[in-house]
């Protein structure tokens, strides 16, 4: 141990290189990346290094000689006879000259690295020269692992910084320049210039407000990504804390920026839990919640869908007053929209449905009456998966037809959504038929007759498929 780390500038200054083997040529490499001079002493070269020949300063077929270490920068002897190497290493020092001997420590006095080059941006990975190969497989860890989106955003960060720009240490705009999908698509494209608009206009975007120690309340949509809005996005790419549901996707999660903490409360917190003496528990996320605001993180309370839909985003908002907490809330699209989208089947559409009611199946409260005509009103029914016979039933006894039109429709929005259609008689049978699982939203009424026709247009152009539709209307 105890090498220091030092980068020397080699750009313009001769190397001696001897020898003309593997390891010499993958000792030439970074060498000439780095713009030195080098020359090449060797009896016979091999293929590696005659491939390099043509960035190779000077080549000379001979014997290496001790009259060629003099006036060079630095030394590197990898010729394949080690006597020959120690010598030229023990000359260059005592000239002052910085030398290797290759794999032969003790005549080392510096270590070549495993580098990872991004534009501007070298990072050398050493092991102490104690095994280069160790090095070389963290470097294709470490390769894996940096976002793509490097060389731009430090090629405009260089630029900007010689324009004299400066506030551009926010950690969050940074980091959400190096992990914006569409700068790593434009990187990935060759559109290098594209990237590095878009990361300015990133860099100059206002942030919005956001407070440490304040909660976001947030919905994540139904499932994907691509149905999240920007200020939700925004709010995950800069939360210090993120509280989420269970229901909540892994691919949006996955949006979190490294270092995000990311808490699944959803089990551990059901809301229903209650002690021996049947005293109801606090749930667990609210003071998670608390405490993170407190301690002065960002903390988002991540929910599927919209918060404020079924989700007890209005108990944690009570929460968060009587505790002084700073909260906003950041709407989602809920399931009750996504559902019908994915099954095209409209909420309201005139002729069919003069208007919509949400429902929830674990309702105990029995058949409620709408304001308007059972006959021209769209039910959604949320959580009602499990209890579809009583629900379904129960909409009957409202006085609705058992052959009104009544659709299931789960993982709206996910690669694997499902529909399955029938009427108030038959979806229960279809639901178990098909095998569906949740989560999972029932449609009712007029209007999801026109599932069936999005399903039929679906059967005619089978590409376009973007829904399976697991049973039919019989
Ligand atoms: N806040 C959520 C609802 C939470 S209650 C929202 O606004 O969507 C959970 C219920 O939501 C589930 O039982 C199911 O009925 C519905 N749900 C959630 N995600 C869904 C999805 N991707 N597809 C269909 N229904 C979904």
């Amino acid at each position: 141990m105890g090498y220091p780390i030092q980068l020397v500038g080699l750009k313009g200054q001769r190397v001696l290189l001897a020898g003309g083997g593997a390891v010499a040529a993958e000792k030439a490499v970074p060498l000439i990346h780095a713009g030195a001079r080098v020359h090449l002493v060797a009896i016979e070269i091999g293929q590696e290094i005659e491939e390099l020949l043509p960035d190779v300063w000077r080549f000379d077929q001979r014997p290496v000689d001790e009259g060629d270490v003099e006036g060079a920068k630095v030394v590197v002897a990898a010729t394949d006879d080690s006597s020959v190497n120690r010598a030229l290493v023990d000359t260059a020092r005592s000239q002052g000259i910085l030398a290797q001997a290759a794999d032969d420590k003790p005549y080392c006095d510096f270590y070549s690295p495993a580098v990872i080059r991004r534009g501007p941006v070298m990072m050398t990975i050493s092991t102490d020269g104690g095994s280069p190969l160790l090095a070389g497989q963290l470097r294709r860890l470490l390769e894996a692992a940096i976002p793509r989106s490097l060389t731009a955003v430090a090629d405009l960060m260089v630029r900007l910084r010689s324009r004299g720009l400066k506030g551009l240490q926010k950690r969050g705009q940074l980091l959400r320049a190096l992990f914006d999908p569409t700068i790593t698509r434009l990187v990935d494209s060759g559109d290098t210039s594209a990237a590095s608009e878009r990361i300015e206009v990133l860099f100059n975007e206002e942030e919005e407000l956001f407070e440490p120690g304040s909660v976001a309340i947030v919905g994540a949509g139904p499932g994907s990504r691509q149905l999240l809005t920007l200020r939700a996005l925004d709010r995950i790419q800069r939360a210090d804390l993120i509280l989420h549901d269970a229901l909540v996707e892994p691919e949006v999660l996955e949006l979190a920026l490294p270092g995000t903490q990311v808490v699944d409360v959803g089990h551990r917190a059901s809301p229903h839990a209650s002690d021996a003496e049947g005293v109801r528990r606090i749930p667990l996320r609210i003071p998670l919640m608390i405490e993170g605001a407190m301690a002065g993180k960002r903390v988002v309370r991540l929910h599927g869908g919209d918060p404020f839909v079924f989700g007890r985003g209005g108990e944690e908002v009570d929460a968060l007053i009587e505790a002084g907490v700073t909260w906003e809330v950041v709407p989602g699209v809920s399931s009750i929209l996504a559902a019908p989208a994915a099954a095209g089947t409209p909420l309201t559409q005139r002729d069919l449905a003069r208007g919509f009611t949400v429902r929830t199946g674990h309702d105990t409260a029995g058949p409620t009456k709408g304001v308007l005509d059972p006959q021209e009103e769209t039910v959604v029914v949320l959580m009602g998966l499990k209890s579809a016979p009583k629900v379904l039933q129960g909409l009957i006894k409202e006085g609705r037809s058992p052959d009104t039109p009544a659709i299931a429709v789960a993982k709206a929005s996910r690669e694997d959504e499902e529909v399955v259609v029938g009427n108030l008689s038959t979806l229960d049978k279809e639901i178990h038929a098909a095998g569906l699982r949740g989560p999972a939203t029932l449609i009712v009424g007029e209007v999801a007759r026109r599932a069936l026709e999005r399903i039929e247009s679906l059967e005619e152009n089978p590409t376009a498929a973007a829904i399976r539709v697991v049973a039919g209307i019989s």
